[in-house]
């Protein structure tokens, strides 16, 4: 078996460690027998098709240029969206996939609408670490790294990956953190977010795999004692 990865602009939105989701998903593949294609896609590329997208988190300035790419593939995208691709998006990445990010100062970014949500930038920033609790995970908490001023806000058929247990999330305001619409996944967590929330990563794999193979494919399990310890040690953790 096999999955694509498409990675887009690896080399302007990178932030704290992103790049440890894609060695995450391409190492846990690996173990398994299964071959990972990985592809990163840079400005002025044409986007091939891909069972799995991912975007990481960055500055605004670096955010404003990747909007205007993103804008330029926003039909090809959506389209891969509703074939069921898998993506997944960090904190500016997530951003540009709604309907638009309104910075601090300057003009409104474009998002691409994968998912029906908006953010603008807020007065505070958000830092520190982060424990969500979901309803789809096994262990259900999802940990992590928030640094953010943009506040999300989140509509219709649009869903919070989980609820706040630890720090802000979306807006700090709702007790949400992240989004999901139909394989589109969002969320502020950096950290890296997959070496240490491993049963998100195989959720994202086998979602991968029913993407290209068209039926459910249920993963071998690994060990993942040392995932699982520091997973452990960070839920409930504020600094
Ligand atoms: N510029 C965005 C914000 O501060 C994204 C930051 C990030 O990706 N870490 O809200």
């Amino acid at each position: 078996m096999k999955i694509s990865i498409g990675h887009l602009y690896p080399k302007l939105l990178n932030l704290y460690g992103d790049m440890g989701n894609i060695i995450t998903i391409t190492k846990r593949c690996e173990w398994r027998g299964i071959t990972v294609e990985y592809d990163p896609i840079g400005t002025g590329d044409t986007i091939k098709e891909h069972d799995l997208y991912f975007i990481g988190g960055g500055q605004d300035k670096q955010q404003q240029e990747v909007a205007d790419e993103l804008y330029k593939n926003k039909d090809f995208l959506l389209a891969e969206r509703d074939c069921n691709a898998v993506f997944l998006g960090i904190c500016g990445g997530y951003q540009l996939f709604g309907h638009y990010y309104q910075p601090f100062y300057g003009e409104k970014l474009r998002g691409i609408s994968l998912i029906d949500a908006y953010t603008v930038a807020g007065k505070k920033r958000f830092i520190g670490n982060v424990t969500v609790e979901t309803e789809f995970l096994t262990p259900s908490t999802l940990v992590g790294f928030e640094n953010h001023s943009g506040l999300t806000y989140l509509h219709g058929e649009t869903k919070p990956l989980g609820k706040i247990m630890v720090g802000n999330g979306n807006n700090g305001e709702d007790k949400t953190e992240g989004a999901r619409y139909k394989n589109v996944f969002g969320t502020y967590l950096h950290g890296s977010l997959l070496p240490k929330n491993p049963a998100f990563a195989d959720y994202l794999i086998e979602l991968a795999l029913e993407k290209r193979y068209g039926h459910k494919i249920k993963l071998q399990n690994l060990n993942d004692d040392l995932e699982i310890n520091t997973h452990n040690s960070l839920v409930g953790k504020a600094y």
